[in-house]
């Protein structure tokens, strides 16, 4: 009995740092390096100077991905067990958490636009995590000879409005000015649960099929963003994968299986330390912090046992509630940039990623 309250109450929450390499610009202006990473001791050192004496703070995650680790050794050694997870029926997610530029897309997308599958169905090296996950969902399926299904759904979410990533209809000017209809409502379930009126729910039947699929969501927030005005950086992006798989007991009744995968791309977390301070965009900078906000305390209130989760104080924890706690696994990824220039922003990040912990 108690070794099952263990097993439930076990903290499913698993931190990840990944360090990009330098940019170009970064190199040009001879930012100086203040993030020194050393993988194999998960730990993350931040050179300050104080009052003309350097000093280091350390931070040590679950894992750490310095500037020089592929999308593949991120993938393979974070991301496999966690889609695992999944093809066994539980629901999971993964989170990109970071400043604007520091990685977050690059990590869950890749360079989709260049990455179209390679010969006999290999992926670019590229390509993040979810092409691959849809990559290892597809090769787990195809070997286990059983029927199953592959649905994926791609939102947006801006200001605590959902818009479809996937939906066919074209954009216009005059369609995303008439908010309330491209805007999807969350409605309750009845079944405890949430759902999203109206989105589009893709099926897919093999792997390289994503990459048109994530070209078609980013063109489209693309259009959004120059047709509205709107700041990429403020909007969240979720990406799920849904699998049901048909499974046979050995009595012979048959048993559905049904596992999801969330991927999620977080709004730049700069504008958590923003908020508030631009009167103009005070509501917009207010909203997009309540999702992310939020979900700093759903986060908190999981990983400390407390006894109330506020799942429902943000869209975006909405959305995510049948995903996160429980036996569920959660995986953040925090992104940083090497550079001095970015410093404050880091040290942000570190702290809070710290905080999941
Ligand atoms: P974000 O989504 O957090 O705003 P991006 O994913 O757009 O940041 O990354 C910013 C730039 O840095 C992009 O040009 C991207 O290709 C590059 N980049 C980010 N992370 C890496 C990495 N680990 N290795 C190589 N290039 C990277
Ligand atoms: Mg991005």
């Amino acid at each position: 009995m108690s070794s099952r309250l263990d097993k439930e109450k076990a903290v499913n929450v698993q931190v990840l740092l990944r360090c990009r390499p330098f940019s170009d610009d970064e190199v040009r202006s001879n930012a100086p390096q203040v993030i020194t990473c050393n993988d194999y001791q998960r730990e993350v050192a931040v050179t300050q100077s104080i009052a003309g004496k350097q000093f280091d703070r350390v931070f040590t995650f679950d894992k750490v991905f310095g500037p020089t680790a592929k999308q593949k050794d991120l993938y393979d050694q974070a991301i496999i067990p966690i889609v695992n997870e999944v093809l066994e029926g539980f629901n999971c997610t993964i989170f990109a958490y970071g400043q604007t530029g520091t990685g977050k897309t690059y990590t869950m997308e890749g360079e989709c636009r260049r990455a179209k599958s390679g010969p006999k169905g290999q992926l670019p090296a590229d390509a993040g995590v979810i092409p691959r996950a849809v990559k290892q969902i597809f090769d787990t399926l195809e070997r286990q000879n059983t029927e199953y299904s592959v649905k994926v759904t791609f939102l947006e979410l801006y200001n605590e409005e959902i818009t479809d990533l996937l939906a066919p209809e074209e954009i216009s000017k005059a369609t995303f000015e008439d908010r309330q209809k491209k805007t999807l409502p969350l409605m309750e379930d009845g079944k405890g649960g949430v759902l999203v009126r109206g989105l589009e729910e893709e099926i897919v039947t093999n792997a390289s099929e994503i990459f048109s699929l994530l070209e078609r969501g980013s063109a489209k927030r693309r259009t959004a963003e120059t047709l509205l005005n709107k700041q990429s950086s403020r909007s969240h992006s979720l990406f799920s994968i849904t699998i049901h798989i048909k499974e046979a007991t050995p009595e012979g009744e048959e048993l559905i299986k049904c596992g999801k995968l969330n991927l999620v791309d977080l709004a730049g977390s700069e504008n958590i330390s923003r908020s508030g301070a631009k009167e103009g965009r005070a509501r917009e900078a207010g909203e997009i912090n309540k999702s992310l906000l939020t979900l700093g305390r759903v986060i908190t209130a999981l990983v400390e046992h407390l006894g109330h989760v506020p799942y429902r104080d943000s869209k975006l924890t909405r959305l995510l509630r049948d995903s996160l706690g429980g036996r569920t696994k959660t995986c953040i990824i925090a992104t940083v940039s090497p550079s001095v220039h970015c410093l404050e922003e880091t040290l942000s990040t570190l702290d809070y990623a710290h905080r999941a912990k």
